[in-house]
């Protein structure tokens, strides 16, 4: 997604004081139309593009990392030295310049040209060639990780879904709001998979895998060989089981073509209810409210997101979705659903001419199950994300990896940790041999209000709250065992990257 970038700061081509750099200090000004931050680390100073190419977030305001720079928005990692995209969610690089020194002024006039050129691998060590089932998050960074670093083998992408890898979290929030355009969503457009060789195999899904003769067998009886293979089949959503839940105007959101239907739906829809109080149900709730509907949220916890937040936060982002005249039918399930209404097991009936169903997913493990992976509330993998057999790798929501952070083998569904783990697992199958240690991070993102989340706290034993969640600047801190497990900020974008280094330095 891209955005208007307003120019701020010194024109950095007619020159800056080296005095206005202090060590350990930056800069944002422009070149031209650019934005572009001045970074100075010790004797060395590094000028690139300021702002983020996953969502424009703005570099300056983020956190610098020996040589590089996390965006405070949703923390994507870029090189100071190269401009590189290092870590997801961002996949692009910003632009690099050079930086002249002329006396005691600095001046940032050219853009250098830094791509790094990595030498292919050799065929005798990569293997070839690699087909990736799943075609999200996960599948869409192993593809092009691999080619980043240099492989030069075959990548064969394959996916039910007709559309080029998405933004999936925008389904839910500014495209189904009707804020983001539709051409914002792919990650890349077609050209790119051409250019990077990666081929893909839209439309197609695959019904089963054979281990010992290391082919993929699609729907369609197509079969295919791979030397290596990736499994990033994603999650899918929960059903209800109720009377009318398959309705034509009850909706479940995963896919893009889900999104575009409700949309659709949303355009003649008067009054909505929304099935689950998790983030993405919320996030449908204030997507619709701003479309216009009435909305209507039901579900059977006490607080929204009190699970997983704790009641602090449910009781805050409550609060948000109160303002915007969302209701709440807590402690209550849904019964059944008729054409124009809901009835729950409360007795209440709440009128709907669209409902969609957000209870939670489950990891699509059922072809890893069948081909005899080993399989527990996810494919288990181990550190380097291989899966229980040679030459199988599992990335994403499906992976359940041991966390070195927690202690604990956990699986997430969060945007971020699925490309990372993408990215993990290209460089290993190139023979890496690179641990996965990122810390999670999701974000969620209610009107103009985004949570953002380090760490991992299935459980805590206190909730530390830091600020204020009234006045929407806090931090929430849950601690586990003597240990920082997870932090929530809310418009506190810096702490929350000062948490996730001290996290991943291993703080407590
Ligand atoms: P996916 O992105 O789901 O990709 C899996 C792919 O595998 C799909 O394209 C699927 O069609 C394909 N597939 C399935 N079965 C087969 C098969 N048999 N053969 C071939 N292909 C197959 N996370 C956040 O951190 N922040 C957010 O704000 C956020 N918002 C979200 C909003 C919505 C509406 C949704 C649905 C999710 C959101 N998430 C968010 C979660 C995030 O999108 C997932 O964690 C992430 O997409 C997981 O990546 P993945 O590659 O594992 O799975």
């Amino acid at each position: 997604m891209s955005g208007e970038t307003q120019l701020s700061g010194p024109d950095l081509s007619q020159g800056i004081s080296l005095s206005d750099l202090p060590e350990g200090g930056q800069v944002v000004g422009h070149n031209g139309s650019e934005a572009v931050l001045v970074v100075r680390r010790g004797e060395e100073i590094f000028a690139i593009g300021a702002s983020c190419t996953h969502y424009g977030g703005p570099l300056g305001e983020g956190l610098v990392v020996d040589d590089t720079v996390r965006c405070p928005w949703h923390h994507a990692c870029f090189s100071l030295r190269t401009g590189e995209a290092v870590r997801a969610p961002a996949l692009n690089p910003v632009a690099c310049f050079r930086v002249d020194r002329e006396g005691d002024r600095l001046f940032v006039r050219h853009k250098v040209d830094t791509a790094p050129h990595r030498p292919a691998s050799r065929g005798e060590t990569a293997p070839d060639p690699v087909v990736i089932v799943g075609a999200g998050a996960a599948g869409n960074a192993v593809a092009e990780t691999l080619r980043k670093e240099g492989y030069g083998g075959r990548i064969v992408m394959i996916g039910p879904e007709p559309d080029l890898p998405y933004d999936r979290p925008n389904l839910s929030k500014d495209y189904l709001a009707g804020t983001a355009q539709e051409e914002w969503i792919p990650l890349h457009p077609r050209e790119f998979y051409d250019e990077q060789r990666i081929e893909l195999v839209l439309g197609a899904a695959v019904k089963s895998i054979d281990l010992s003769g290391k082919t993929v067998t699609l729907e369609d009886s197509r079969t295919l060989g791979w030397d290596a293979l990736v499994l990033a089949t994603g999650a899918e959503p929960v059903r209800l089981s109720i009377p009318g839940a398959d309705l034509p105007h009850v909706h479940l959101l995963r896919s893009l073509a889900d999104s575009r239907t409700i949309i659709e739906k949303a355009k003649e829809a008067k009054r909505a209810v929304v099935v689950g109080a998790s983030f993405i149900g919320l996030e449908v709730a204030a997507s619709l409210r701003g479309r216009g509907l009435a909305v209507t949220v039901v579900a059977p916890d006490e607080r929204p997101l009190g699970r997983v937040m704790g009641p602090e936060l449910g009781d805050f982002i409550r609060g948000v979705h109160d303002e915007h005249g969302v209701v709440f039918k807590l402690g209550t399930k849904p019964a059944a659903i008729t054409d124009t209404e809901v009835r729950l097991e409360s007795g209440e009936t709440v009128p709907a001419d669209l409902v969609v169903v957000g209870v939670g997913v489950r990891p699509r493990v059922a072809l890893a199950e069948a081909a005899g992976l080993a399989v527990d509330n996810g494919v288990v993998v181990d550190e380097l994300l291989r899966a229980s057999a040679p030459g199988v790798w599992a990335v994403g929501d499906i992976a359940r990896w041991p966390d070195p952070h927690s202690g604990e083998r956990i699986r997430v569904e969060h945007w971020v940790v699925a490309e990372r783990q993408g990215q993990t697992a290209a460089r290993n199958l190139l023979g890496r041999g690179e641990r996965f240690d990122a810390v999670p991070f999701f974000w969620s993102q209610h009107y103009d209000v985004s949570i953002n989340y380090v760490g991992h706290a299935a459980k805590w034993d206190a909730i530390e709250v830091s600020g204020s969640l009234a006045e929407r600047s806090a931090v929430v801190t849950f601690r586990s065992g003597g240990r920082t497990a997870a932090v929530a900020t809310v418009f506190r974008d810096q702490e929350s990257l000062e948490a996730e280094l001290a996290m991943e330095r291993g703080a407590t």
